[in-house]
Order: structure tokens, then sequence, then C-alpha cells
């Protein structure tokens, strides 16, 4: 269609806010090479010829509050090393999509699941699996930063060692986790001489990575992250997007938001939930360019959500 045949590079250059590919948002931080345009379009390369396996799948999956079922049958799969973004408007059950991927959502009241999520190959909500245990290898991340305010910086991020397992580990083996964390959640040279700080001192940005080390310190395969910047400034949330394009490099993302800018930024493919379904999933330049779906197409030319 040509109404909607615009390149991503367009959907960013919206934003008023937006940094240019190769501008300041990569001189800034020495870290070249992290803009999106060139995210989707080598990816499109990779994709013809490397096959990737599924490291998260859902299969006929069903979320429920009472007898409600806020998610309805979705049957999707989270690739190895690549970013997934979910959209859609408000309420068509990302959120509660993200909680059923690492049993988050069992925790609210007068929940139930139905269907299957396979993690691995294994589904989680299979007989004598622990959830404490999915929840260490599926990490998640929430929309307001979650620091505790009484724990220092280092303990915030120890504080995910807690549920990771029932082996003691000495201090220096600790440090030693909290500093690899900080360090791939892009926040240690901000924090290392204030470990012992308080977590509060730091900006909203700087909590949010925070968050985002505290779920990196149990080494997941998977980071599921629900609008994380949604309550972040324009800088704090360019660098939160830097980091989840780099993590990818070596695990599964699967990031929620309602900026379709964001997700035409960071992701590899892009999921459309409307009324609790799927309604399409692809490659996110096909879905933002030559959308499948007539309701993917009103979405994203702004006709409602
Ligand atoms: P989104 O993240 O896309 O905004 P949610 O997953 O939060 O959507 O919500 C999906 C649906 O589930 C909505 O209709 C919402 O009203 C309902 N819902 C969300 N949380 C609860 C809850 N704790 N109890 C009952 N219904 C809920
Ligand atoms: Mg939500």
């Amino acid at each position: 269609m040509e109404s909607t045949e615009m390149d991503v590079t367009q959907l960013e250059m919206q934003r008023p806010d937006a940094q240019r590919p190769g501008g300041a948002r990569g001189e800034a931080t020495g870290r070249a090479g992290a803009a999106p345009r060139v995210s989707v379009n080598t990816q499109r390369a990779r994709q013809a010829t490397e096959p990737r396996t599924a490291r998260l799948a859902t299969r006929g999956l069903h979320a429920y509050f009472g007898s409600s079922a806020v998610v309805r049958d979705i049957s999707l799969d989270f690739l190895e090393k690549q970013v997934t973004a979910i959209i859609g408007p408000s309420g068509c059950g990302k959120s509660t999509l993200l909680r059923c991927l690492n049993r988050m959502h069992e925790t609210l009241p007068n929940t139930s699941v139905g269907g299957e999520v396979r993690l691995d190959d294994q589904n989680i909500y299979g007989g004598g699996v622990n959830a404490i245990d999915v929840r260490r290898r599926v990490g998640m991340v929430f929309q307001r930063p979650t620091a505790f305010p009484t724990l220092s910086i280092r303990d915030n991020v120890a504080a995910g060692l807690r549920i990771a397992t029932d082996t003691r580990r000495t201090r220096q083996e600790i440090d030693a986790i909290v500093e690899k964390a900080l360090r791939r959640a892009a926040l240690w040279d901000e924090v290392k001489d204030r470990l012992g700080g308080s977590a509060l001192g730091l900006s909203g940005g700087q909590q949010q990575r925070l968050c985002i080390a505290r779920a990196l310190a149990t080494s997941p395969k998977v980071l599921l992250l629900d609008e994380p910047t949604a309550s972040l400034d324009p800088l704090s949330t360019q660098r939160v997007e830097e980091l989840v394009y780099e993590l990818r490099a070596d695990m599964t993302v699967v990031i929620v938001t309602h900026n379709m800018q964001q997700a035409a930024r960071v992701s590899d493919f892009t999921t459309f939930m409307l009324a609790g379904e799927m309604v399409e999933y692809s490659p996110t330049k096909t879905l933002f360019t030559t959308p499948g779906d007539d309701r993917t197409e009103a979405y994203i030319t702004g006709r409602f959500g």
C-alpha cells in the first residue's frame, strides 16, 4: 500500500525529540551503530541466512481475571538474541501477556492461565516447575523503577540473587556479580564510587537501569520489559533504548511499549495486539511499512488507539 510505505527512519523523525541515527546517540556514548535504521536492515539480511531458534514460545495462551479472558489464544515465538516488541492500545492485554511469560500473572488475585509457555521447550506451566526458578530465568522490569528505598545501590542489584539459588555465596562473589550486572546495564561507571549509597540518590533513568541490573544479576535467558521508559525523560529513554539494543547480543528481549517509534527503533520483530488477541506478528520493518492486517495499518497510521 502506497499510503503506508514509509521508512522506519521517518517514523523516528516524527518524534519531536528524536536523535538522528548516527548523530548524538552514537557519539555521546561512544557506542556507534546502535541506530535502528541499520539494525532493521541488517536484520533483514541476517534473517535470510540464519535460522533462529525460539527461546520462549506461547501456544494457545489464555490469561484470565476471574472468568474474563483478557489474553486469548496467543501462539507466538520469541526468538533468541532478538528484541520482540508488543504494541497495542491501552488495555489490550500487553502487560498481562508479559506477566504470563514468567509466571507473574498468577501472583495477582483471582487469576488463571491456560495453554502453554515454553522456555527452551519446557512448559513453564507444567507440573513440577518452580515459578521462582522461572522468574530467575525470565527477568522482568516494570514501567516505574522499583528500586528498594532502604537498600544501597549494591544491595538493590544483589536483591535479585536472593531468589536465584539456595547456595550461599561469599561477599566477593556477590560483589563480582553486582559489578558485572551494573556493567551490562550500562550503569557501572556512574555508580561505582557510591555502591553503598542509597538507590534513591539516583535519577529516574539511573534507577530504571538499576532495576535492569537487578534483573540481569541472575543471568536470565530472557528479559521482559513493560514500558520501561514510560516515566523517563527523553535522554534517559535514549540510554535505556541503547541498552535494550545491546542486550540482544546475548539474550532474548521482549518489550511492551505503546510508543510505536520506540518499537521501530529497538526491535527486530513486532506483534500488534488488540482486545486480548494477536492481530499480527512480523519483522518490525515489515509491520511498520507493509502491515499484513487492516487493523494494524489503522493503528500504526494513528486512526485509533
Ligand atoms: P495493557 O498492558 O495492554 O494496557 P493489561 O494487560 O494491563 O493491558 O490489561 C488487560 C485487561 O485486563 C484490561 O481490560 C484490564 O482492565 C484488565 N485488567 C488488568 N489488570 C487487572 C486486574 N488486576 N484485575 C482485573 N482486571 C484487570
Ligand atoms: Mg500495560
